[in-house]
């Protein structure tokens, strides 16, 4: 019973997110997934698309300035 609840505890420090392959859960810097072993397992696409508009924005104001 007692070690449930340390389990328990330990998830919630460590905040642990879900892969996004396999939907276990996973430390989020790591790197790839113990589990099922695909790399950025805590990227989702969402966060793909984020650093994508943000490229776009940083593109959109040289090309601004360089006219
Ligand atoms: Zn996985």
């Amino acid at each position: 019973m007692k070690k449930i609840e340390d389990t328990k505890r330990t998830n919630f420090l460590s905040k642990l997110v879900p892969c996004k392959n396999c939907k276990r859960e996973i430390e989020p810097k790591r790197r790839q997934c113990p589990y099922c072993g695909i790399l950025n397992p805590t990227v989702t696409l969402k966060d793909i698309f984020s650093a994508l508009a943000l490229v776009l924005i940083v593109m959109g104001v040289v090309t601004y300035f360089m006219n």
